[in-house]
């Protein structure tokens, strides 16, 4: 019997467990292989791969270090960004690391303590409450069946969240944007990241990221639509920028969530908690979701460790700043996503920056 099962090792669990791992018996459980070297054959987390400054803030704060290996080049400090609606183009400065996913996820993996009960390659299923009100989950490994037992079970599985569908059906959830990502292989590294904005593809953006010889280039599009074509078309638009996209090494997907209001942000029910994407945690303007992930992963173990009795609770108080940050980023968002404010801030050079073509 555990004190806490985390379903999902992604930066949300993996962070829960390392910080709880000194004084409860936790179990974390994840379908990919965290436990080996990533190769091109195992399930991978799509990703930018882009380390933003709330997030390097929080990796400060829990005391922790990025390893070299972990980055990827180029290190870029600016952002291109196409407004294709109103045919316009700026630069801005921005502080972001370049960083390999796949690396990043295994290295937070690799800095949890013995104690942790790891159980990496094992799907999760389902779960039932028991009338002792423990919690039995199900998950397969190796085509089998499984079960485990814990008093604590916590969702940290990502926007498309199994464990909140089940926990809390019906509930208001955050827009879900499926999101289509390419890696083209280039010799060109573009010195920035390119974000960009263009109804025709999407309300919310697409973007073109520089990564160790390849460019990824991905979007977020809401479901219902030809995503194919949505995405072939933002293909050739960006083609026309005289950016190279014919040798596609790999295409892979994933949901992202954009919660529109602080009500579309669920923290769990009862004995089962939430975090990271699972709860709805991540920028509605930027799709950033890696500092929401540490942030309330180490509320919900500064909740477990305060108040093992009413922990949802405490959890819920100590991420009200959280859900002010998401209020106030919807509050700036039409600047970014109406095309009418957009024309007006971009054309105002507001915060802009030249870059020297030579
Ligand atoms: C295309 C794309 C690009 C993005 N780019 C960036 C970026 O550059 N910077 C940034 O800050 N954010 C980015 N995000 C958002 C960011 O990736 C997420 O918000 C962040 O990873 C959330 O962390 P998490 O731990 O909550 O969930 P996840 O990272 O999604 O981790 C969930 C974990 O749960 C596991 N899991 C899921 N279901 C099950 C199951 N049934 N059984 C067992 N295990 C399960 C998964 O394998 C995974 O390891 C991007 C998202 C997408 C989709």
């Amino acid at each position: 019997m555990y004190e806490i099962a985390i379903v999902g090792a992604g930066p949300a669990g993996a962070t829960l467990a390392r910080l709880l791992a000194k004084d409860y018996k936790v179990l974390l459980l994840d379908k990919r292989s965290l436990d080996v070297t990533y190769t091109g054959s195992l399930i991978a987390k799509s990703c930018g791969g882009l380390i933003a400054p709330d997030a390097q803030k929080m990796l400060a704060r829990m005391g922790l270090a990025l390893p070299q290996d972990v980055l990827v080049s180029p290190q870029i400090f600016a952002v291109r960004t196409i407004d294709m609606d109103n045919n316009l183009e700026k630069f801005y400065q921005r502080f972001y690391f370049n960083m390999d996913r796949e690396k990043f996820d295994r290295w937070l993996v690799s800095l949890m303590p013995d104690s942790i009960h790891c159980m990496f390659g094992c799907q999760f299923k389902s779960y039932e409450q028991g009338a002792d009100g423990t919690i039995k989950l199900k998950f397969l490994k190796d085509k089998a069946v499984k079960e485990e037992r814990t008093r604590i079970l916590v969702g940290a599985d990502g926007a498309h969240s199994l464990v909140r569908k089940q926990a809390l059906p019906g509930q208001k959830i955050p827009n879900k944007y499926i999101s289509p990502q390419a890696w083209f292989s280039s010799d060109r590294l573009l010195p920035y990241f390119t974000a960009i904005f263009d109804r025709e593809i999407t309300d919310y953006y697409s973007w073109i990221i520089p990564k160790q010889g390849y460019l990824l280039v991905g979007t977020a599009v809401e479901p219902g639509g030809d995503v194919g074509a949505k995405f072939s078309l933002l293909c050739e638009k960006i083609r026309q920028y005289g950016i190279n996209l014919d040798k596609k090494v790999k295409k892979e997907g994933a949901f992202i969530l954009r919660p529109t209001g602080a009500n579309q942000i669920n923290t769990g029910m009862s004995k089962i908690a939430l975090i990271g994407e699972a709860a709805g945690w991540i920028s509605p303007s930027s799709a950033e979701g890696l500092s929401y992930a540490f942030k309330s992963a180490s509320y919900l173990a500064r909740a477990i460790r305060q108040n093992q009795g009413d922990f949802l609770d405490t959890y819920s108080k100590l991420s009200a700043p959280l859900k002010r940050n998401i209020i106030l980023k919807n509050i700036k968002s039409p600047f970014m996503y109406n095309r009418h404010l957009r024309k007006w801030v971009m054309s105002a050079g507001i915060q802009t920056m030249d870059i020297d073509p030579s």
